[in-house]
């Protein structure tokens, strides 16, 4: 049977972000089930997973309630679509639950309406065409170039893909595309000049950022694209100050700030969502991922004031929104998020995600200490980061950024997911937000001995 599944993998299945010739050779990694924290390969054996799928289960795997609230609305209506006004009750609660809890949560009562899509990345897709259309119909049509950050992650379709500033996702497909510019990650740990504060780094990003501004010149820049803290692209929470010094900047010259919160959203970073936490003003918000935990594809684009005044006011002499998707609001998807939102909500499952990443920094820290190749460890909330380095003292890489991979590697042999990113030399951490410390602490055990049983390999 499972000869046959790898069989037919090899002859049959596209894989998404995987190398052909590597999986061609290795074969696929099936995972059968998968229960709370942990999930269960093809084989029986199983693995906490420390990066909850792609920074999504934050509920944790196999909850009944979900799969009955799934079950119940593909009985009852298995699909209706947005469009020419139509709508399905799932689609109008999700929006209402989720602008409500979004303004409360998020200190946000200026957002003003929820547009949904399937995934991130047709949230960012969404976003970039929302704020085209806005600067068009308040008559700035020269100004459309949009800034995003080096090493940001907001997905892979085109505009989507050309705001993301990994290289390795653009070089084969002729990205990123004409309008989008980067600007350098505020990483800290790596960017920072010998003695130099964080909040003087922070000070000369922002620095940074207003220099390409002006050279571009103000009057062509429509938007300022970030997630809360990094998230492919490393684990990068902002340094001090950061984020109030790019507002100011953004305020000064008119340029509408999109946050990306496809991960930070839903608690990871230990509040609701990174909006709130890091004092963020955004006139469009992306969720998903931790939307409905992964169990249906879904994300929502939520519109500030700002924007919405502006295409209801010209709704009329304008014509419809032409934008939207088959499954925008699909109502079984909306379900699913209202069922995981009463799990969050009913069993305060964010309040203690702060302590538990406090105790997955420390317990990190202190269990490697002794590593010679560990260079960072850092954080949000159940959101971390363990940074490798040849020589940690010169802050050298390893030959093809190569260390942190064999890393994670060894990790998965002692029965730990984490994730080894394609952009910084780290390994993530992001175990579902309902991990019980006892799991916790066995996953630190079990990464540590990965780390330390890849030593040969690293020196
Ligand atoms: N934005 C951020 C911050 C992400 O981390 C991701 C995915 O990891 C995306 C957007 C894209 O989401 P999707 O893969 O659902 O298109």
């Amino acid at each position: 049977m499972t000869d046959n599944l790898s069989a037919k993998d090899k002859r049959s299945l596209f894989h998404a972000v995987s190398s052909i010739a590597d999986t061609a050779s290795s074969g696929p990694f099936v995972l059968s089930h998968g229960k709370g924290s942990t999930v269960t390969d093809e084989h029986g054996r199983d693995y906490i997973d420390m990066g909850a799928g792609l920074w999504c289960v934050n509920i944790g795997y196999g909850r009944d309630e979900v799969a009955d609230a799934v079950a119940q609305a593909t009985r009852q209506l298995s699909f209706q679509h947005l469009f020419g006004g139509a709508a399905s009750a799932p689609a109008i609660e999700l929006a209402d639950r989720l602008l409500t809890l979004f303004r409360e949560r998020a200190n946000a009562p200026h957002m003003a309406r929820v547009f949904f899509g399937s995934s991130g990345s047709d949230a960012n897709d969404t976003a970039y065409k929302m704020v085209l259309h806005y600067h068009n119909l308040i008559g700035k049509p020269q100004k459309k170039k949009v800034i995003s950050r080096h090493g940001a992650y907001h997905g892979l379709t085109y505009a989507a893909g050309s705001l993301t500033g990994i290289p390795a996702y653009h070089k084969a497909f002729d990205m990123p595309a004409h309008g989008v510019l980067h600007v350098d990650a505020p990483h800290y740990y790596r960017g920072a000049m010998a003695g130099e504060s964080e909040a003087d780094f922070a000070a000369r990003m922002v620095a940074q950022l207003r220099d390409t501004i002006e050279r571009e010149g103000p009057e062509t820049i429509a938007a300022f694209w970030a997630e809360p803290v990094m998230g492919t692209g490393g684990v990068i929470p902002p340094p001090q100050g950061y984020f109030e010094g790019v507002q100011q900047l953004l305020a000064q010259h008119d340029i509408l700030f999109v946050a990306d919160e496809v991960i930070t959203g839903f608690g990871r970073t230990g509040e609701w969502f990174g909006t709130g936490r890091y004092d963020l003003k955004p006139d469009i918000v992306n969720l998903a991922k931790g939307l409905t935990s992964a169990y249906q594809p879904l994300s929502a684009t939520i519109v500030g004031d700002r924007i919405w005044d502006v295409l209801e006011g010209a709704s009329a002499q304008h014509g419809a929104f032409m934008h939207g998707f088959t499954y925008s609001g699909h109502p079984v998807c909306c379900a699913a998020a209202l069922a995981v939102l009463d799990i969050m909500e009913s069993e305060s499952i964010v309040d203690p995600v702060a302590a538990k990443g406090e105790r997955l920094l420390a317990s990190l820290k202190q269990r490697l200490k002794d590593h010679p190749f560990v260079g960072d460890i850092r954080g949000a909330g159940l959101m971390v980061a363990i940074e490798y380095l040849a020589d940690p003292a010169t802050k050298r890489d390893f030959a093809g950024m190569a260390g942190h991979k064999i890393v994670a590697a060894h990790v998965r042999e002692e029965g730990v997911l984490s994730r080894a990113l394609p952009w910084m030399p780290v390994t993530s951490l992001s175990p579902p937000l309902v991990i019980a410390d006892a799991e916790l602490d066995e996953a630190i055990e079990r990464y540590a001995k990965g780390a330390e049983r890849a030593l040969p390999q690293l020196e």
